[in-house]
Protein backbone atom coordinates (compact mmCIF):
# COMPACT_ATOMS: atom_id res chain seq x y z
CA UNK A 1 0.00 0.00 0.00
CA UNK A 2 1.51 3.41 -0.86
CA UNK A 3 2.01 5.13 2.12
CA UNK A 4 2.72 9.16 0.17
CA UNK A 5 -0.04 10.65 -1.07
CA UNK A 6 -0.90 9.89 -4.84
CA UNK A 7 -2.92 11.47 -7.89
CA UNK A 8 -4.46 9.53 -10.30
CA UNK A 9 -5.72 11.26 -13.51
CA UNK A 10 -8.89 8.86 -15.74
CA UNK A 11 -8.97 9.65 -18.99
CA UNK A 12 -12.25 8.04 -18.27
CA UNK A 13 -13.58 6.69 -15.31
CA UNK A 14 -16.93 4.58 -14.58
CA UNK A 15 -18.65 5.86 -11.42
CA UNK A 16 -21.29 3.67 -10.85
CA UNK A 17 -24.09 4.78 -13.51
CA UNK A 18 -22.34 6.60 -15.79
CA UNK A 19 -19.04 7.28 -18.08
CA UNK A 20 -17.40 10.25 -16.84
CA UNK A 21 -14.53 11.94 -19.04
CA UNK A 22 -11.38 13.18 -16.93
CA UNK A 23 -11.57 12.31 -13.45
CA UNK A 24 -8.83 12.71 -10.74
CA UNK A 25 -8.42 10.89 -7.65
CA UNK A 26 -6.57 11.69 -4.96
CA UNK A 27 -5.02 8.58 -3.41
CA UNK A 28 -3.35 8.18 0.26
CA UNK A 29 -2.46 4.96 2.03
CA UNK A 30 -4.43 2.75 -0.39
CA UNK A 31 -7.39 4.80 -0.04
CA UNK A 32 -9.24 7.29 -2.57
CA UNK A 33 -9.56 10.58 -0.68
CA UNK A 34 -11.07 12.77 -2.85
CA UNK A 35 -13.00 12.26 -6.50
CA UNK A 36 -12.76 15.32 -8.61
CA UNK A 37 -14.60 15.21 -11.76
CA UNK A 38 -14.17 18.09 -14.70
CA UNK A 39 -10.43 17.84 -14.96
CA UNK A 40 -10.28 17.81 -18.57
CA UNK A 41 -6.56 17.46 -18.03
CA UNK A 42 -3.86 15.57 -15.72
CA UNK A 43 -2.74 17.68 -13.25
CA UNK A 44 1.17 17.64 -12.79
CA UNK A 45 2.60 14.79 -11.30
CA UNK A 46 -0.23 12.42 -11.66
CA UNK A 47 -0.62 9.27 -13.04
CA UNK A 48 -2.20 8.66 -16.25
CA UNK A 49 -4.53 6.48 -16.57
CA UNK A 50 -5.63 6.07 -20.30
CA UNK A 51 -8.79 4.66 -21.61
CA UNK A 52 -11.81 3.44 -19.24
CA UNK A 53 -11.25 2.75 -15.23
CA UNK A 54 -13.61 0.73 -13.57
CA UNK A 55 -13.23 -0.51 -9.91
CA UNK A 56 -11.09 -3.47 -9.58
CA UNK A 57 -12.99 -6.53 -10.04
CA UNK A 58 -13.61 -9.46 -7.64
CA UNK A 59 -13.19 -12.92 -8.71
CA UNK A 60 -15.80 -14.76 -6.00
CA UNK A 61 -15.25 -18.71 -7.05
CA UNK A 62 -11.93 -19.52 -7.72
CA UNK A 63 -10.07 -22.69 -7.07
CA UNK A 64 -6.40 -22.04 -7.81
CA UNK A 65 -5.06 -25.47 -8.99
CA UNK A 66 -7.50 -25.89 -11.63
CA UNK A 67 -5.46 -23.79 -13.51
CA UNK A 68 -3.18 -27.03 -14.06
CA UNK A 69 -6.42 -28.75 -15.83
CA UNK A 70 -6.54 -25.73 -18.31
CA UNK A 71 -7.17 -27.25 -22.26
CA UNK A 72 -6.23 -30.82 -21.05
CA UNK A 73 -9.61 -31.27 -19.93
CA UNK A 74 -11.17 -30.34 -23.05
CA UNK A 75 -10.20 -33.87 -25.23
CA UNK A 76 -12.86 -36.49 -24.83
CA UNK A 77 -16.52 -36.39 -24.13
CA UNK A 78 -18.32 -36.94 -20.18
CA UNK A 79 -19.95 -35.40 -17.75
CA UNK A 80 -19.11 -33.12 -14.04
CA UNK A 81 -18.79 -36.28 -12.71
CA UNK A 82 -15.98 -37.55 -15.25
CA UNK A 83 -14.36 -34.18 -15.03
CA UNK A 84 -14.42 -34.55 -11.44
CA UNK A 85 -11.80 -37.63 -11.67
CA UNK A 86 -8.87 -35.62 -13.53
CA UNK A 87 -9.69 -32.82 -11.55
CA UNK A 88 -8.79 -35.15 -8.17
CA UNK A 89 -5.64 -36.65 -9.68
CA UNK A 90 -4.24 -33.38 -9.85
CA UNK A 91 -4.95 -32.26 -6.56
CA UNK A 92 -2.94 -35.69 -5.45
CA UNK A 93 0.04 -34.25 -6.66
CA UNK A 94 -0.35 -30.47 -5.36
CA UNK A 95 2.28 -30.01 -2.41
CA UNK A 96 2.64 -26.21 -0.34
CA UNK A 97 5.59 -25.35 -2.50
CA UNK A 98 4.13 -26.90 -5.79
CA UNK A 99 0.62 -25.12 -4.60
CA UNK A 100 2.22 -21.99 -3.87
CA UNK A 101 4.06 -21.35 -7.18
CA UNK A 102 0.87 -22.19 -9.19
CA UNK A 103 -1.82 -19.89 -6.95
CA UNK A 104 1.08 -17.20 -7.70
CA UNK A 105 1.21 -17.44 -11.42
CA UNK A 106 -2.45 -17.84 -11.38
CA UNK A 107 -3.29 -14.69 -9.39
CA UNK A 108 -1.19 -13.04 -11.33
CA UNK A 109 -2.93 -14.05 -14.74
CA UNK A 110 -6.01 -12.75 -12.40
CA UNK A 111 -4.19 -9.58 -12.18
CA UNK A 112 -3.22 -8.98 -15.41
CA UNK A 113 -7.02 -9.83 -16.39
CA UNK A 114 -8.31 -6.61 -14.08
CA UNK A 115 -8.87 -8.98 -10.87
CA UNK A 116 -8.11 -7.21 -8.09
CA UNK A 117 -9.42 -9.57 -5.07
CA UNK A 118 -9.99 -13.18 -5.49
CA UNK A 119 -12.25 -15.51 -3.04
CA UNK A 120 -10.54 -18.81 -2.96
CA UNK A 121 -12.41 -21.60 -2.04
CA UNK A 122 -10.06 -23.77 -0.75
CA UNK A 123 -10.63 -27.65 0.36
CA UNK A 124 -6.85 -29.57 0.10
CA UNK A 125 -5.97 -28.54 3.58
CA UNK A 126 -3.46 -31.77 4.07
CA UNK A 127 -1.21 -34.12 2.56
CA UNK A 128 -2.44 -37.24 0.67
CA UNK A 129 -3.86 -39.58 3.01
CA UNK A 130 -5.29 -36.71 5.21
CA UNK A 131 -2.01 -36.34 7.54
CA UNK A 132 -1.87 -32.74 8.70
CA UNK A 133 1.17 -30.85 7.77
CA UNK A 134 3.61 -29.67 10.41
CA UNK A 135 1.93 -26.48 10.10
CA UNK A 136 -1.93 -27.74 9.46
CA UNK A 137 -2.42 -24.26 7.85
CA UNK A 138 0.97 -25.05 5.33
CA UNK A 139 -1.43 -24.89 2.23
CA UNK A 140 -3.65 -22.31 3.16
CA UNK A 141 -1.23 -20.10 3.66
CA UNK A 142 0.61 -20.84 0.71
CA UNK A 143 -2.11 -19.54 -1.10
CA UNK A 144 -2.39 -15.85 0.81
CA UNK A 145 1.38 -15.55 0.59
CA UNK A 146 1.25 -16.28 -3.31
CA UNK A 147 -1.88 -13.79 -3.70
CA UNK A 148 0.60 -10.79 -1.64
CA UNK A 149 3.13 -11.93 -4.46
CA UNK A 150 0.65 -11.31 -7.39
CA UNK A 151 -0.28 -8.37 -5.56
CA UNK A 152 -3.90 -9.22 -5.13
CA UNK A 153 -6.57 -9.20 -2.18
CA UNK A 154 -7.52 -12.56 -1.35
CA UNK A 155 -10.38 -13.71 0.74
CA UNK A 156 -9.51 -17.44 1.90
CA UNK A 157 -12.30 -19.56 2.05
CA UNK A 158 -11.22 -22.16 4.01
CA UNK A 159 -13.80 -25.03 3.41
CA UNK A 160 -14.81 -27.76 5.37
CA UNK A 161 -15.53 -31.26 3.05
CA UNK A 162 -15.93 -34.57 5.57
CA UNK A 163 -17.94 -36.62 3.22
CA UNK A 164 -17.92 -38.38 -0.31
CA UNK A 165 -21.55 -38.17 -0.31
CA UNK A 166 -24.47 -38.30 2.13
CA UNK A 167 -23.08 -41.02 5.09
CA UNK A 168 -20.54 -41.98 3.12
CA UNK A 169 -16.56 -41.37 3.96
CA UNK A 170 -14.26 -39.65 2.17
CA UNK A 171 -12.75 -41.42 -0.80
CA UNK A 172 -8.82 -42.17 -0.81
CA UNK A 173 -8.54 -38.66 -2.98
CA UNK A 174 -10.56 -37.13 -0.56
CA UNK A 175 -8.78 -37.84 2.44
CA UNK A 176 -6.72 -34.95 2.02
CA UNK A 177 -9.61 -32.37 2.08
CA UNK A 178 -11.18 -33.41 5.50
CA UNK A 179 -10.73 -32.93 8.76
CA UNK A 180 -12.54 -35.55 10.64
CA UNK A 181 -15.43 -33.04 11.32
CA UNK A 182 -16.83 -29.61 11.60
CA UNK A 183 -15.09 -28.98 15.38
CA UNK A 184 -11.55 -29.96 14.38
CA UNK A 185 -11.54 -27.77 10.97
CA UNK A 186 -13.20 -24.51 13.14
CA UNK A 187 -10.14 -25.16 15.55
CA UNK A 188 -7.63 -25.13 12.45
CA UNK A 189 -8.82 -22.50 10.19
CA UNK A 190 -9.63 -20.06 13.72
CA UNK A 191 -5.70 -20.11 13.89
CA UNK A 192 -5.26 -18.53 10.54
CA UNK A 193 -5.01 -14.44 10.83
CA UNK A 194 -6.03 -11.94 8.74
CA UNK A 195 -3.92 -9.33 7.44
CA UNK A 196 -3.85 -6.44 4.79
CA UNK A 197 -4.39 -7.96 1.91
CA UNK A 198 -5.92 -11.35 3.16
CA UNK A 199 -9.58 -11.71 4.79
CA UNK A 200 -10.62 -15.41 6.22
CA UNK A 201 -13.77 -16.73 5.61
CA UNK A 202 -15.65 -20.14 5.61
CA UNK A 203 -17.04 -22.54 3.05
CA UNK A 204 -19.17 -25.23 3.13
CA UNK A 205 -18.06 -27.84 0.06
CA UNK A 206 -21.73 -28.81 -0.49
CA UNK A 207 -24.66 -30.19 1.73
CA UNK A 208 -23.08 -33.93 -0.17
CA UNK A 209 -19.62 -33.22 1.64
CA UNK A 210 -20.92 -31.86 4.79
CA UNK A 211 -22.93 -33.88 7.19
CA UNK A 212 -26.44 -32.50 8.03
CA UNK A 213 -25.68 -32.26 11.83
CA UNK A 214 -22.60 -30.11 11.07
CA UNK A 215 -23.60 -27.86 9.42
CA UNK A 216 -24.70 -25.34 12.11
CA UNK A 217 -20.93 -25.73 13.87
CA UNK A 218 -19.71 -23.52 10.47
CA UNK A 219 -22.69 -21.24 9.75
CA UNK A 220 -21.98 -20.56 13.87
CA UNK A 221 -18.17 -20.00 12.87
CA UNK A 222 -18.93 -17.56 10.52
CA UNK A 223 -21.61 -15.43 12.49
CA UNK A 224 -18.98 -15.11 15.49
CA UNK A 225 -16.74 -13.71 13.22
CA UNK A 226 -19.03 -11.69 10.48
CA UNK A 227 -16.82 -13.66 7.76
CA UNK A 228 -18.33 -14.52 4.60
CA UNK A 229 -19.53 -18.11 4.09
CA UNK A 230 -19.83 -19.92 0.89
CA UNK A 231 -21.34 -23.02 -0.63
CA UNK A 232 -21.55 -25.33 -3.44
CA UNK A 233 -25.32 -25.44 -3.89
CA UNK A 234 -27.25 -27.37 -6.71
CA UNK A 235 -24.67 -27.43 -9.16
CA UNK A 236 -25.91 -30.96 -10.09
CA UNK A 237 -29.00 -32.84 -10.21
CA UNK A 238 -27.74 -35.67 -8.76
CA UNK A 239 -26.85 -34.15 -5.51
CA UNK A 240 -30.38 -32.79 -5.47
CA UNK A 241 -31.48 -36.53 -6.06
CA UNK A 242 -29.72 -37.76 -3.07
CA UNK A 243 -30.48 -34.88 -0.62
CA UNK A 244 -34.35 -35.83 -1.53
CA UNK A 245 -33.57 -39.49 -0.85
CA UNK A 246 -31.83 -38.84 2.45
CA UNK A 247 -33.30 -35.97 3.95
CA UNK A 248 -36.37 -35.14 1.85
CA UNK A 249 -36.20 -31.83 0.51
CA UNK A 250 -33.72 -29.80 -1.68
CA UNK A 251 -30.19 -28.82 -0.55
CA UNK A 252 -31.02 -25.28 -0.38
CA UNK A 253 -34.10 -26.00 1.69
CA UNK A 254 -31.59 -28.27 4.59
CA UNK A 255 -29.48 -25.17 4.27
CA UNK A 256 -32.20 -22.96 5.30
CA UNK A 257 -33.11 -25.28 8.42
CA UNK A 258 -29.81 -25.09 9.53
CA UNK A 259 -29.36 -21.89 9.81
CA UNK A 260 -26.71 -21.64 6.94
CA UNK A 261 -28.44 -19.38 4.63
CA UNK A 262 -28.22 -15.36 4.81
CA UNK A 263 -26.63 -11.96 3.70
CA UNK A 264 -23.02 -13.14 4.37
CA UNK A 265 -23.79 -16.69 2.95
CA UNK A 266 -22.82 -16.79 -0.77
CA UNK A 267 -24.62 -20.04 -2.95
CA UNK A 268 -22.44 -20.80 -5.62
CA UNK A 269 -23.68 -22.09 -9.14
CA UNK A 270 -26.98 -22.12 -7.55
CA UNK A 271 -28.19 -24.10 -10.54
CA UNK A 272 -30.78 -26.65 -10.35
CA UNK A 273 -33.56 -24.99 -7.85
CA UNK A 274 -37.23 -25.10 -7.11
CA UNK A 275 -39.42 -22.15 -6.98
CA UNK A 276 -39.14 -22.50 -3.30
CA UNK A 277 -35.59 -22.69 -2.74
CA UNK A 278 -35.28 -18.89 -4.85
CA UNK A 279 -37.50 -17.65 -2.76
CA UNK A 280 -35.46 -19.09 0.33
CA UNK A 281 -32.16 -17.48 -1.34
CA UNK A 282 -33.64 -14.05 -2.43
CA UNK A 283 -35.83 -13.47 0.71
CA UNK A 284 -32.92 -14.46 3.23
CA UNK A 285 -30.44 -12.09 1.38
CA UNK A 286 -28.39 -15.48 0.46
CA UNK A 287 -25.96 -13.84 -2.92
CA UNK A 288 -25.70 -16.36 -5.88
CA UNK A 289 -22.31 -16.31 -7.11
CA UNK A 290 -22.75 -17.50 -11.09
CA UNK A 291 -19.69 -18.85 -12.56
CA UNK A 292 -20.69 -19.26 -16.48
CA UNK A 293 -17.76 -20.27 -18.30
CA UNK A 294 -17.08 -22.99 -16.20
CA UNK A 295 -20.79 -24.25 -15.86
CA UNK A 296 -21.14 -24.24 -19.72
CA UNK A 297 -17.32 -25.75 -19.57
CA UNK A 298 -18.49 -28.45 -17.09
CA UNK A 299 -21.85 -28.74 -19.11
CA UNK A 300 -23.78 -27.93 -15.60
CA UNK A 301 -27.02 -26.21 -17.11
CA UNK A 302 -27.77 -22.43 -16.90
CA UNK A 303 -28.64 -21.75 -13.37
CA UNK A 304 -31.63 -18.71 -12.74
CA UNK A 305 -29.95 -15.78 -11.54
CA UNK A 306 -31.97 -13.81 -13.07
CA UNK A 307 -35.14 -14.93 -11.05
CA UNK A 308 -32.92 -15.23 -7.75
CA UNK A 309 -32.04 -11.15 -8.55
CA UNK A 310 -35.63 -10.34 -8.28
CA UNK A 311 -36.10 -12.26 -5.23
CA UNK A 312 -33.32 -10.58 -3.48
CA UNK A 313 -29.96 -12.15 -3.90
CA UNK A 314 -26.95 -10.19 -4.89
CA UNK A 315 -24.89 -11.50 -7.61
CA UNK A 316 -21.18 -12.08 -8.04
CA UNK A 317 -19.36 -14.21 -10.64
CA UNK A 318 -16.41 -16.40 -11.07
CA UNK A 319 -13.58 -18.25 -12.55
CA UNK A 320 -13.92 -21.16 -10.94
CA UNK A 321 -12.23 -23.52 -12.45
CA UNK A 322 -10.20 -21.32 -14.62
CA UNK A 323 -11.23 -23.30 -18.01
CA UNK A 324 -10.39 -19.06 -18.94
CA UNK A 325 -9.98 -16.58 -16.65
CA UNK A 326 -11.61 -13.11 -17.82
CA UNK A 327 -14.26 -11.53 -15.49
CA UNK A 328 -16.00 -9.57 -18.24
CA UNK A 329 -16.42 -12.44 -20.31
CA UNK A 330 -18.07 -13.89 -16.99
CA UNK A 331 -20.38 -11.10 -17.12
CA UNK A 332 -21.03 -10.88 -20.43
CA UNK A 333 -21.86 -14.89 -19.91
CA UNK A 334 -24.45 -14.38 -18.03
CA UNK A 335 -26.62 -12.07 -19.54
CA UNK A 336 -26.14 -14.34 -23.22
CA UNK A 337 -26.81 -17.62 -21.53
CA UNK A 338 -29.90 -16.20 -19.97
CA UNK A 339 -31.27 -14.27 -23.69
CA UNK A 340 -30.27 -18.27 -25.23
CA UNK A 341 -33.06 -19.69 -22.47
CA UNK A 342 -35.71 -16.94 -23.07
CA UNK A 343 -35.19 -16.04 -26.66
CA UNK A 344 -35.13 -12.33 -25.40
CA UNK A 345 -32.26 -9.54 -25.02
CA UNK A 346 -31.86 -6.99 -21.99
CA UNK A 347 -31.93 -8.73 -18.70
CA UNK A 348 -28.77 -7.05 -17.06
CA UNK A 349 -27.56 -3.86 -18.50
CA UNK A 350 -23.92 -3.43 -18.99
CA UNK A 351 -24.09 -1.56 -15.63
CA UNK A 352 -25.92 -4.14 -13.65
CA UNK A 353 -22.83 -6.97 -14.91
CA UNK A 354 -20.60 -4.25 -13.73
CA UNK A 355 -21.86 -3.96 -10.20
CA UNK A 356 -21.66 -7.99 -10.19
CA UNK A 357 -18.51 -7.92 -11.35
CA UNK A 358 -17.07 -5.38 -9.32
CA UNK A 359 -19.06 -3.89 -5.83
CA UNK A 360 -21.41 -6.82 -5.23
CA UNK A 361 -18.76 -9.52 -5.88
CA UNK A 362 -16.36 -7.68 -3.48
CA UNK A 363 -19.05 -7.68 -0.87
CA UNK A 364 -19.66 -10.88 -1.46
CA UNK A 365 -15.83 -11.76 -0.55
CA UNK A 366 -15.99 -9.50 3.00
CA UNK A 367 -14.59 -6.71 1.26
CA UNK A 368 -17.38 -3.89 2.10
CA UNK A 369 -15.46 -0.75 1.66
CA UNK A 370 -13.75 -1.77 -2.17
CA UNK A 371 -15.76 -2.03 -5.56
CA UNK A 372 -16.66 1.56 -5.77
CA UNK A 373 -15.04 4.44 -7.36
CA UNK A 374 -15.38 7.31 -4.41
CA UNK A 375 -13.75 9.09 -1.25
CA UNK A 376 -13.40 6.43 1.22
CA UNK A 377 -12.92 3.48 -0.88
CA UNK A 378 -10.21 1.74 -1.35
CA UNK A 379 -7.90 2.61 -4.61
CA UNK A 380 -8.68 -1.00 -6.63
CA UNK A 381 -8.84 0.63 -10.04
CA UNK A 382 -9.10 -1.60 -13.59
CA UNK A 383 -8.33 0.54 -16.86
CA UNK A 384 -9.54 -1.01 -20.38
CA UNK A 385 -8.17 0.39 -23.05
CA UNK A 386 -10.92 1.67 -25.54
CA UNK A 387 -8.52 1.39 -28.19
CA UNK A 388 -7.66 -1.64 -29.28
CA UNK A 389 -8.54 -3.63 -32.09
CA UNK A 390 -11.43 -5.28 -30.05
CA UNK A 391 -12.32 -1.80 -28.16
CA UNK A 392 -12.12 0.90 -30.78
CA UNK A 393 -14.87 2.50 -32.50
CA UNK A 394 -17.68 3.28 -29.84
CA UNK A 395 -18.32 6.42 -28.14
CA UNK A 396 -16.69 6.57 -24.40
CA UNK A 397 -20.17 7.24 -23.32
CA UNK A 398 -20.92 3.98 -24.04
CA UNK A 399 -17.55 2.36 -22.64
CA UNK A 400 -19.43 0.14 -19.88
CA UNK A 401 -21.23 -1.61 -22.91
CA UNK A 402 -17.99 -1.63 -24.88
CA UNK A 403 -16.06 -3.03 -21.37
CA UNK A 404 -18.88 -6.03 -20.79
CA UNK A 405 -19.40 -6.77 -24.29
CA UNK A 406 -16.72 -6.51 -26.63
CA UNK A 407 -13.31 -6.47 -24.47
CA UNK A 408 -11.64 -9.34 -22.81
CA UNK A 409 -8.84 -9.82 -20.70
CA UNK A 410 -6.72 -9.04 -22.99
CA UNK A 411 -7.68 -5.33 -23.37
CA UNK A 412 -6.75 -4.91 -19.55
CA UNK A 413 -4.27 -1.82 -19.51
CA UNK A 414 -3.69 -1.18 -15.68
CA UNK A 415 -4.81 -2.86 -12.42
CA UNK A 416 -4.03 -0.70 -9.40
CA UNK A 417 -4.89 -2.70 -5.94
CA UNK A 418 -4.84 -0.48 -3.14
CA UNK A 419 -2.72 2.75 -4.68
CA UNK A 420 -0.14 0.07 -6.36
CA UNK A 421 0.17 -0.66 -9.92
CA UNK A 422 0.34 -4.18 -10.38
CA UNK A 423 -0.11 -3.91 -13.66
CA UNK A 424 1.41 -1.23 -16.15
CA UNK A 425 0.61 -1.49 -19.61
CA UNK A 426 -0.10 -4.87 -19.69
CA UNK A 427 2.60 -6.21 -17.83
CA UNK A 428 2.57 -7.45 -14.09
CA UNK A 429 5.16 -5.37 -12.10
CA UNK A 430 5.50 -8.30 -9.25
CA UNK A 431 5.97 -11.42 -11.24
CA UNK A 432 8.28 -11.07 -14.25
CA UNK A 433 7.22 -13.50 -16.14
CA UNK A 434 3.88 -14.95 -16.02
CA UNK A 435 3.46 -17.19 -18.98
CA UNK A 436 6.64 -18.29 -18.01
CA UNK A 437 5.91 -18.73 -14.23
CA UNK A 438 2.50 -20.76 -15.30
CA UNK A 439 4.11 -23.02 -17.85
CA UNK A 440 6.87 -23.98 -15.06
CA UNK A 441 3.70 -24.60 -12.20
CA UNK A 442 1.17 -26.64 -14.73
CA UNK A 443 4.64 -28.81 -14.90
CA UNK A 444 5.64 -29.58 -11.79
CA UNK A 445 2.38 -31.31 -11.46
CA UNK A 446 2.11 -32.80 -14.65
CA UNK A 447 2.23 -36.80 -14.16
ZN1 LIG B 1 -16.22 -24.45 -7.26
Amino acid sequence: MTATPRTYWLEHAWLGTRVEPGVTLAVRDGRITAVRQDTPAPPPGAEVLRGLTLPGLANAHSHAFHRALRSTVQVGSGTFWTWREVMYATADRLTPDTYHALARATYAEMALAGITAVGEFHYVHHAPGGTPYADPNAMGEALIEAAAEAGVRITLLDTVYLSSGFGQPPTTHQLRFSDGDADAWADRCSVLKERDHARIGAAIHSVRAVPAEQLATVARWAEERRAPLHVHLSEQTAENDACQAIHGCTPAQLLAVHGVLGPRTTGVHNTHLTAEDISLIGGSGTGTCMCPTTERDLADGIGPAAALQNEGSPLSLGSDSHAVIDLLEEARAMELDERLRTRTRGHWTAAALLRAATVDGHAALGWDDTGRIEAGGRADLVTIALDSVRTAGPLPGFGAETAVFAATAADVRHTVVGGRHVVRDGAHTLVPDVPGALARAVEALRA
